[in-house]
């Protein structure tokens, strides 16, 4: 699937049936931090053949389905083993393609391997199947596979995100057509090339592309299952285009994430400080579940900017991905950085006040990449853009707010629900956390530091339907098949 083409550049193919598949025309992949900089090519899939990987994973089921967790379990652990052995290899790929620094490749690999080996311990009890004995005879519940997972993938994670879909899917007894992100396609490719050399063909197929590819995979009717992540608005197209064939569908979308700092909360606490500055700009700001707005209680707002800037000017290093001096790298495309630039000076116009953070390390790299300098945004009003959208980048307003009942309310008022943080003392802050409409809310830190795979993880709202991780993340790949076997054919309300 993946050819090294010289020392530099990658050649991506479309993987149909344990076959690389030649395409008529391909695309360039550039380096966010030289977009002159070729990483590598990738496919434009034709629809025929979409179609061509949708039947082969069709045609793979009909074996699949039948071997034992066992041998998924076996394979899959060989898969995991085969991508730790090649992790420099794919995050020197992914930081090149995507952007992010190397620290934070290695943290994608780290989380993906965490979650591949839980899908692999939990994979077991998760699927066992239930068995009742009762007064009217005995029931099973069996978790069965669903068929042809559609797993659709974003930018951001393109490895995690990927994975995150692959393992239970497959551990459970589906097999699978992935679409990477165009602006993230060869690290995810990379990895699921991996997986697929440890499982027989047509399992696992990968095909490249934007909407076009995606359409034939949320519309074919041997598609049964979606398993997406990305933005709110893709998926209401998703929404609209599966519904001719009615397809079980896993949707993790966007967020506006809120990061609540109670009147408990002490802003000389060094560490938090450093905790919330990661949390607001970890991927320059590129991740789901990262703070996005953060509303701190007017009697320590003012000490609390201070602090947050000190912070701030410390931790952030933008630069190269590939100096370990760097903690934040361009964004990952133009279309990107130009969406966030034009929320920042949008509520400019508005009269909030910018102020740039961190340090530039080379002004040149700089100039020619995809930077942003990540900013501040003060005294914006609760309701302007850049508060109550997505902004999904490097730049963060911080506002006051005057007591719990109008924070809870501002936090829950949003379309989005997919995580949140509350500040302060512990009991507190749970009590505040009770209250936010939220999949995930953590406690005195916030984004990824607060993710734990043992738990579902997901969206309220607009930011999801279904969720990810945990054995539930294991269990929203299969279809429950309950069967009854009753011990007499009387019915108690039914005349003889
Ligand atoms: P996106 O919605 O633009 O694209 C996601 C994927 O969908 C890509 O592979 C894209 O090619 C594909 N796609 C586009 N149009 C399609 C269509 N009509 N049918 C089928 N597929 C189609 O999202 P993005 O810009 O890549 O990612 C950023 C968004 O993802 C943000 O909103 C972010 O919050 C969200 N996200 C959510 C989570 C989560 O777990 N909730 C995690 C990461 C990212």
């Amino acid at each position: 699937m993946t050819i090294q083409a010289d020392q530099e550049t990658i050649i991506v193919e479309a993987f149909i049936n344990g076959q690389n598949v030649k395409s008529l025309s391909q695309l360039a992949k550039e380096n966010p931090t030289n977009p002159t900089e070729i990483v590598g090519y990738f496919p434009v899939t034709t629809k025929e053949q979409a179609v061509e990987a949708i039947e082969a994973a069709a045609g793979a089921f009909k074996t699949w389905k039948q071997t034992s967790i066992d041998e998924r379990i076996i394979m899959m652990r060989k898969a995991i083993e085969k991508i730790r052995a090649a992790e420099n290899e794919i995050v020197h790929l992914l930081s090149r393609e995507h952007g992010k620094p190397l620290y934070d490749a290695h943290g994608e690999i780290y989380v993906s391997l965490m979650w591949m080996e839980f899908a692999c311990n939990e994979a077991k009890s998760a699927l066992q199947e239930e068995i009742k004995e009762h007064e009217n005879g005995k029931t099973i519940l069996s978790y069965d596979p669903i068929g042809v997972v559609a797993a659709i993938s974003p930018w951001n994670y393109p490895i995690a995100l990927s994975t995150i879909k692959i393992a239970p899917a497959l551990l459970a007894g589906n097999t699978i057509v992935l679409k990477p992100s165009p602006y993230a396609p060869l690290a995810a490719a990379k990895v699921a090339e991996i997986i697929a050399s440890e499982f027989p063909a047509g399992v696992i197929n990968v095909v490249h592309g934007d909407a076009d590819v995606g359409v034939e995979l949320t519309t074919n009717p041997h598609v049964t299952k979606i398993a997406f992540t990305g933005g709110t608005a893709t998926a209401k197209h998703i929404i609209k285009a599966a519904s001719e064939t009615i397809k079980d569908m896993t949707l993790e979308l966007g967020g506006n994430d809120a990061a609540i700092f109670l009147e408990s909360f002490d802003v000389h606490d060094e560490r938090a400080m450093r905790r919330i500055v990661i949390s607001n700009f970890l991927t320059a700001g590129q991740i789901c579940m990262i703070a996005k707005r953060v509303y701190v209680h007017r009697s320590i707002y003012d000490e609390f900017v201070e602090k947050y800037i000190e912070a701030a000017n410390r931790w952030i290093r933008i630069g190269d991905p590939f100096d370990s001096n760097t903690t934040v790298g361009p964004v990952n495309n133009l279309k990107q950085k130009n969406y966030v630039l034009g929320l920042v000076e949008d509520a400019q116009k508005r009269g909030a006040k910018v102020i740039p953070l961190g340090q530039i390390l080379d002004q040149k790299l700089f100039d020619q990449g995809y930077y942003l300098q990540p900013t501040l945004v003060l005294g914006c009003d609760v309701h302007d853009p850049i508060v109550v959208e997505e902004q999904f980048g490097p730049t963060v307003p911080i506002l006051p707010f005057d007591d719990e009942e109008q924070v809870i309310n501002l936090h829950n008022e949003s379309i989005y629900g997919l995580t949140s943080s509350v500040w302060g003392k512990e009991e507190d802050a749970i009590s505040v956390a009770r209250q936010l409409e939220a999949g995930t809310t953590m406690i005195n830190t916030a984004a990824v530091q607060g993710l734990d795979v043992r738990f579902p993880f997901g969206g309220f709202k607009q930011s999801g339907i279904g969720r990810e991780y945990g054995a539930e993340g294991i269990r929203t790949y299969t279809e429950k098949h309950v069967i009854n076997v009753p011990k007499t054919l009387d019915l108690p309300y039914i005349p003889e």
